[in-house]
């Protein structure tokens, strides 16, 4: 070998070397573009969260704007191990719709973030696949799951679909300590002033609660144990959805983040591997980073 060659071999390896330690092992896309929420200001947020895990790499597919032909909306979901839904809005072309059941199905992530839970109350496998949802189309329809003498039961009463008090701070409490995402965080913990979403109603098959919040009637709640933490699965596919984090401000929020980090996670391998931080909140007070 020349001096030439071994340096020409020596330059490859580096450079494979170096992609390989930089590249993230998974890939994460960001469905916006429409949202009855401040979506322009939550997904930079969402893709910054989930890059400084350092496990994925992150695209964002933007749909035309509400009232647009959404006819050419056919982001690739097959190439990436999640899809983070923050899309609340028109419905998607029936290829597309099909395109993720079938991504999810055969084993795909997918994270439903706060009010992607209202979108597409029309589509079947959308309800089947997120488990419980909000939005008129949803009321009187599936079920509330409703804590009962320790266990989650199904509630088939009929009523609204969805619906908060005024923005307040509340306590998490883990029902489901031994689920990757929650094993290691404290049983309680708070999240800063939010909107606590409750009366989430829908097919509710094949669901588990990781994690509830009591919300008092005298703050415009349920006076029930809200599931705001939980998992679907649906065929071979990871649903998580978390309903947190209102605008940009709640998603500073540790609880939020460390939530949402570990679902996503969770949803594109089925493991999580994120330590829990030292700045996760406690039972009595909420933590904020800048
Ligand atoms: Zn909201």
């Amino acid at each position: 070998m020349t001096r030439k060659h071994g340096f020409m071999v020596f330059a490859v390896w580096f450079v494979l070397a170096a992609a390989a330690i930089a590249a993230p092992p998974n890939k994460a896309l960001i469905v916006d573009g429409q949202n009855g929420h401040d979506w322009k200001g939550t997904t930079p947020v969402l893709k910054k969260l989930i890059e400084e895990t350092g496990l994925f790499s992150v695209d964002v597919a933007t749909s035309p704007p509400k009232g647009q032909d959404m006819s050419g909306f056919k982001p690739d979901f097959a190439a990436y191990n999640v899809v983070v839904s923050n899309y609340q809005g028109d419905a998607w072309p029936e290829a597309t719709q099909k395109a993720l059941a079938d991504y999810v199905k055969r084993g795909g992530g997918l994270v439903i973030y706060h009010f992607a839970c209202a979108a597409f109350g029309e589509w079947k496998d959308y309800n089947d696949m997120i488990g419980i949802g909000w939005g008129k189309l949803r009321q009187d329809t599936g079920a509330y799951v409703r804590l009962r003498d320790g266990k989650f039961v199904r509630d088939n009463s009929p009523g609204k679909a969805g619906g908060h008090g005024p923005m307040q701070p509340f306590q998490i409490v883990v029902r489901d300590p031994n689920h990757p995402i929650t094993k290691g965080l404290p049983p309680a913990f708070m999240q800063v002033p939010d909107e606590l979403y409750g009366w989430l109603r829908g097919p509710a098959e094949n669901l588990t609660v990781l994690a509830t919040a009591f919300a008092p009637k005298d703050k415009g709640g349920s006076d029930e144990h809200e599931p705001v933490l939980f998992t679907v699965t649906y065929g071979k596919g990871r649903v998580f959805q978390n309903a947190l984090g209102h605008t940009p401000e709640e998603l500073k929020s540790v609880a939020f983040i460390v939530t949402f980090e570990r679902g996503v996670e969770w949803a594109a391998t089925g493991k999580v591997t994120q330590k829990v931080p030292v700045d996760f909140p406690t039972a009595d007070k909420a933590s904020v980073r800048p």
